[in-house]
C-alpha cells in the first residue's frame, strides 16, 4: 500500500496524507498542521525522516493543538496534491494554521532546521505568529503578568498553577505548557525574569525554575534533578490530582479489589515477579500456540526458536526448567514438516509424568495485574518476559529474533504484531549502534509507550511513561548541551541488568 511504500508508517504518529484524505486533514481543521512534502527516492528526505519521526514522538502531547503529516510526492496519485501546493523541491515543510481554507497555501519554509529542537521552536514561533485563529485546544503561550496571576483562581478551576520563570529567549515555558495540554487540573504559564513583581514575591533567583502556585498565594518550588523541559513535564504530569483529560482518576488499591474477579495481590510496583513470567509461559504455550492445531512452516521455525531461547535463558525454578528443557529437546527433534499441537501439548503437560518437571497451569498475574480485567496482564507479561530474556542472554540478536518471530506469528494482538514488525525491521541496521539487545528492546518499548500514552488500553493506575522514571533511576536521565532530554544509556543498561536479573525476580504468589 501507499502507506508502506513511503518513508513513514502509521505507527510513526504522523498522518499519512494522500490525495484522498488531504482535504479532510488540512482544510478547516481545529488543529494547526505541519506537513512534510517528500519524495521517497530523495536522499535528503531519507536522511531527514528519522528526525521527523523523533519530532513526532517528542511533541505527541501537543496533538490537540498542532499535528504532523507527511505526503510522498513520488506516488503518482499524490502528484496533483504536491503540484497544487507548488512543491518543487524535497523535502519541503509547510505549516497550515488552524481553520485554513481550501485555497490556503500554508506557510512554507524555504530553509528549516534539521534537528528536533530547532523544528520544535519553529513550530512554536509559527503558532505565535498565527494568533488568529488560535487552535481552540491550545493554551495561551504568551508570558503571564502579575495581574493575571492575582485573579487566576477566580477564573480558572484548576488545582495547580505551575509558573515557569525564564528568560525571554527560552522556549521551556511554552514547551511545558504544550506538554501538559492533555492533562486536567493543572495550568502552566511562563513568567519572564523581567516580571519584577512576581520574581520578587516568590524570591526567584534561578532562570529557568518552576514554582507551583496555589489559591491564597501559597507557593512552593518544583523539585527536579535538572531544570529542563523533560524534568518539569514529567513531574507536573504526575502531581496529585493531575490526570489525563477524559480519564478517571487513579483509584486506591482498596477500590481496585472490587473491580476484578480475583482478589487483588498487593505487590511492589518496581519488582519483577516470577508469577507473571510463568503465567506468560502458560498463556503463550497453551493458549496462543494452540491456535495452530498443525504447526508447520514459519510457525514451526518460530516455535523452535522460542522454545530454544526459553530453555536456554529463562531464569525459572528447577521444576519449570526441566519441563522447558524436555519440551525443547522434543521440539528440536521433530524433523518432519509439521507437528500437531496435541503432541506438543502432551510434552508441555508432562504426560510422561516425570515427577520433577512441570509448567503450572493457569494464570496468576501480580506485577501485571490491571485495575480492570481487560487491562495489562498478558501483553505486560510478554514485555516482561522478553526484557528478562534479553538481560539473561545479553547476546545481540538471538532473543530479539525469537521475540520478533513469536510476535509475528503467534501474538494474538495483530495490530501490535504489525507495529512491532515495523520496528523490528530496523534490528538489522540499528542494533549496531546500541551495545546490546536489552537496550534495543528497552528503547523500542519506550516508543510503544510513547505511542500508547493516553490510549484506551492504558490503565489509569499504571500510566505509560518513558521508563524508568527519574525516581526509579535518577542517573538514567540527563540533558544534552541544548537542554533537551537525553538518556544516559550506560546507566540505563546497568539499571536493566539489575532490574531484570534473575536474582531480582520475586517469587511471591507462586503455587
Ligand atoms: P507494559 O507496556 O506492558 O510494560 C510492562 C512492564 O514493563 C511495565 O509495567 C514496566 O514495569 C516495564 N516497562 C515499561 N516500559 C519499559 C521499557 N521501556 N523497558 C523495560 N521495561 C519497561 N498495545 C496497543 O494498544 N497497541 C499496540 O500497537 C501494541 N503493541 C504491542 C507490541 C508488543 C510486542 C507487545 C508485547 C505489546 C503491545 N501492546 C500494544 C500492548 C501494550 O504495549 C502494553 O503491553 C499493554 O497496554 C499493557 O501495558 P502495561 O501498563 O501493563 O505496561
Amino acid at each position: 500500500s501507499a502507506a508502506q511504500a513511503g518513508l513513514y508508517t502509521t505507527s510513526d504518529q504522523i498522518i499519512l496524507l494522500t490525495s484522498e484524505n488531504v482535504e479532510s486533514v488540512l482544510v478547516n481543521s481545529s488543529v494547526a498542521m505541519v506537513v512534510e512534502f517528500y519524495a521517497s527516492w530523495c536522499g535528503h528526505c531519507i536522511a531527514f525522516s528519522p528526525v521527523y519521526k523523533s519530532l513526532a514522538r517528542d511533541i505527541r502531547e501537543w496533538k490537540p493543538a498542532v499535528d504532523l503529516a507527511a505526503i510522498d510526492c513520488a506516488i503518482e496519485q499524490n502528484r496533483g496534491v504536491c503540484i497544487s501546493y507548488s512543491i518543487r523541491g524535497y523535502p519541503s515543510i509547510m505549516l497550515f494554521p488552524a481553520y485554513s481554507k481550501a485555497d490556503s497555501k500554508g506557510h512554507s519554509f524555504k530553509a528549516f532546521p534539521r534537528d528536533v529542537q530547532g523544528l520544535r521552536h519553529m513550530i512554536i514561533d509559527e503558532l505565535e505568529a498565527n494568533k488568529e485563529p488560535w487552535p481552540p485546544a491550545c493554551p495561551p503561550l504568551e508570558p503571564t503578568i502579575q495581574a493575571e496571576i492575582d485573579s487566576f483562581f477566580e477564573t480558572n478551576n484548576v488545582q495547580h498553577l505551575a509558573m515557569i520563570f525564564e528568560e525571554v529567549k527560552s522556549y521551556i515555558g511554552r514547551e511545558v505548557t504544550l506538554d501538559l495540554l492533555q492533562f486536567e487540573n493543572i495550568a502552566v504559564r511562563r513568567v519572564l525574569n523581567t516580571e519584577e513583581g512576581l520574581v520578587t514575591k516568590l524570591g526567584v533567583t534561578e532562570f529557568p525554575s518552576c514554582y507551583l502556585y496555589y489559591p491564597g498565594g501559597n507557593f512552593t518550588r518544583l523539585r527536579v534533578n535538572i531544570e529542563a523541559r523533560s524534568f518539569y513535564s514529567y513531574a507536573l504530569q504526575r502531581l496529585p490530582g493531575v490526570v489525563r483529560s477524559g480519564k478517571p482518576p487513579p483509584v486506591t488499591i482498596d477500590v481496585l479489589t472490587n473491580n476484578t474477579q480475583e482478589p487483588w495481590r498487593p505487590f511492589n510496583k518496581s519488582g519483577v515477579y516470577m508469577a507473571d513470567l510463568e503465567s506468560t509461559l502458560h498463556y503463550s504455550l497453551r493458549v496462543e500456540v494452540a491456535a495452530y492445531p498443525v504447526i508447520k512452516g514459519k510457525a514451526l521455525i518460530s516455535l523452535k526458536k522460542y522454545v530454544a531461547v526459553l530453555a536456554k535463558y529463562f531464569p525459572g525454578r528447577p521444576i519449570v526448567m526441566n519441563l522447558l528443557k524436555s519440551a525443547n529437546s522434543w521440539v528440536q527433534n521433530q524433523t518432519g514438516d509439521e507437528i500437531s499441537y496435541e503432541a506438543f501439548k502432551e510434552i508441555l503437560d508432562n504426560s510422561a509424568q516425570s515427577p520433577d518437571a512441570a509448567l503450572p497451569v493457569g494464570v496468576r498475574w501480580v506485577g501485571c495485574q490491571g485495575s480492570q480485567p481487560h487491562l495489562r496482564r498478558y501483553p505486560c507479561g510478554v514485555w516482561t518476559l522478553f526484557h528478562v530474556l534479553t538481560v539473561q542472554a545479553n547476546n545481540i540478536k538471538e532473543v530479539l529474533s525469537a521475540m520478533r518471530n513469536y510476535v509475528h506469528i503467534f501474538f494474538g494482538c495483530r495490530p501490535c504484531a504489525e507495529h512491532f514488525e515495523n520496528m523490528a525491521r530496523e534490528i538489522v541496521t540499528e542494533v549496531k549502534t546500541l551495545s546490546s539487545a536489552a537496550l534495543w528492546l528497552w528503547s523500542r518499548h519506550n516508543r510503544v509507550n510513547n505511542r500508547l500514552a493516553g490510549a484506551l488500553s492504558e490503565d489509569p493506575n499504571f500510566p505509560k511513561i518513558q521508563w524508568p522514571s527519574p525516581e526509579m533511576c535518577p542517573a538514567c536521565h540527563t540533558v544534552k548541551e541544548n537542554g533537551d532530554h537525553k538518556w544516559n544509556q550506560q546507566q540505563v543498561l546497568n539499571f536493566l541488568l539489575s532490574h531484570f536479573s534473575s536474582s531480582s525476580i520475586l517469587t511471591d504468589y507462586l503455587e
